[in-house]
């Protein structure tokens, strides 16, 4: 068998028909056997697919003869070929679900007025140059970070991307509206977004790292500013950029190290939380302290 792969792509484009775009993309995956998750909006398209390499070498091929996917670029991870339990291709009021469809705007180029792209290099750069005043702010969903961040990063206090606009509207973070604030995410997407978000709200110098946490890992592993695991959405859960990854999260129950998210124990909870293997083994408890009115975004890809 060939090695199993899986593909992380964005793509900001106006995109007349997605319902087309969708029909097209469901076809190819099945084609070629792929599977994993893609939305398709009226800006752009967001995908993670898993598949045998020669496959989704194709599939890259094919998908970039659409020209506004040419500058797609495609990150690439290791597989097991089971990531994915199916093929999902879906249409969308907004490629990230941040409940601002009418501030994000898109031309050939991908989203207008964003923050400038950095290269992972460029990152490091900035840092040398700037020192201290340097902020990392954390993109993601607040759990995302207790495996995996930047060090001495900024972690919001959210649950799904819905609640960005509030959370920096909030006054929390204006002491930063001066300082050179570097957002990141897993590959990128939801940093075009929040950057815009950011800018648009007064702050004056906002960074995006070109290719997320995925290309900076690629770049300097576990040698750079970054710490930890990197939590995926998919059935690994997580990923390691070294054999000498730190484990920076803390079992919920014993507090030993983890990094393994798992659902809590009690049934009627969906909240995935930090569990060692032994007190995962405990039997299933009645009652915990989670809020169960809390969501996650279930569609996240990047
Ligand atoms: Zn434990
Ligand atoms: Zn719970």
């Amino acid at each position: 068998m060939n090695p199993q792969k899986v593909l992380l792509y964005y793509g900001f484009t106006p995109i007349a028909d997605p319902v087309a775009i969708q029909l097209w993309q469901k076809n190819l995956c099945e084609a070629l056997n792929l599977k994993g998750r893609i939305l398709i909006s009226p800006t752009g398209i967001n995908g993670t697919v898993g598949g045998d390499i020669d496959d989704l070498r194709k599939y890259v091929k094919y998908t970039k003869k659409y020209p506004g996917f040419k500058k797609i670029g495609f990150k690439w991870s290791q597989g097991t070929g089971n990531e994915f339990p199916k093929l999902y291709v879906a249409v969308k009021k907004e490629l990230v679900a941040f409940d601002n469809p009418d501030e994000i705007k898109v031309d050939e180029k991908g989203v207008v007025g964003g923050g400038q792209h950095l290269r992972p290099e460029q990152v490091h750069e900035l840092v040398k140059e700037r020192g201290d005043d340097v902020v990392f702010f954390d993109g993601r969903n607040q759990f995302e970070a207790k495996i995996g961040k930047f060090k001495n990063a900024i972690v919001p206090d959210v649950d799904t991307s819905r609640d960005f606009v509030r959370e920096i509207e909030s006054g929390k973070y204006d002491h930063l509206k001066e300082k050179p604030v570097v957002t990141y995410c897993t590959g990128g997407i939801r940093c075009e977004i929040l950057s815009v978000v950011m800018k648009n709200r007064g702050f004056k110098e906002v960074y995006q790292i070109d290719g997320g946490i995925v290309k900076y890992g690629e770049k300097f592993a576990d040698d750079g500013l970054w710490e930890g695991s990197l939590y995926t959405f998919d059935s690994r859960m997580a990923i390691d950029f070294s054999t000498k990854t730190k484990v920076i999260g803390e079992c919920e129950i014993c507090q030993a190290p983890s990094k393994i998210f798992r659902n809590c124990r009690t049934k009627t909870c969906h909240e995935l939380i930090l569990l060692c293997d032994s007190c995962n083994d405990l039997p299933a408890s009645s009652k915990c302290t989670h809020d169960p009115s809390k969501v996650r975004d279930s569609e996240m890809v990047g």
